[in-house]
This record gives C-alpha cells, structure tokens and sequence, in this order.
C-alpha cells in the first residue's frame, strides 16, 4: 500500500512532511499536496524584526477543471501548525482523498 497512514509522530524523517487534503470548490476533485516543512516555509517577522513563525503560500490545482487553489498556512518558530485556509477549495480529511482514488483507478 503505497498510502500507508504514518502513525505516531516521534523523530522520523516523516515528521516533516505535512500532507495536505484540498478539495476544488469547483469540481470538488481532492489534491493530496506534500509540504517539507524544512524547506517550504518562509520565516515571518514582526516589526522589531523578531521572528514569529513561518507562514506557507501554496497554489494547488487538481486535474480535473484546473482551477488554482491558494492555501495559507501559518506555523508557529517551532515549524508546527498554527492555522490554515483555503481560497477555492476546502481542507478535506485524508479518508476522502482516499477514496477518491480508490474510485478512479481501477
Ligand atoms: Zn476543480
């Protein structure tokens, strides 16, 4: 099974990367999208140029009607999540993913 669910957190190398589900509001295909979370953040500072976090802009599209998404997600210093919004789509679980797949490939 090459989607194997990654159980646990601990200190593997999986740990740092985030999966994101996005489904397109318009023809509601999910997008699975890897995010290494040590190479894809950008650091955010604030005015006294203290860093806050990490903030992460993606454009997703799927292949279906491809239209874009923008996904924003913000970390706090330590790289772990924080919030995160779509424009264009919705977050969706893994399970929906999945079973999108298990539909279209026969
Ligand atoms: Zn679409």
């Amino acid at each position: 099974m090459w989607l194997r669910r990654l159980l646990g957190g601990g200190n593997s190398n999986d740990s740092r990367v985030l999966h994101l589900y996005v489904a397109c509001n318009h023809c509601h295909t999910p997008v699975h999208v890897r995010v290494d979370v040590y190479n894809d953040l950008t650091l955010e500072y604030d005015d006294r140029e203290q860093a806050v976090g990490y903030v992460l802009r993606k454009e997703i599209m799927d292949a279906r009607c491809f239209r874009l998404m923008h996904a924003e997600i913000l970390f706090d210093t330590t790289r772990r999540e924080t919030w995160r919004t779509v424009e264009g789509g919705v977050f969706v679980d893994e399970s929906v993913y999945n079973q999108h797949i298990a539909t279209t490939q026969k």
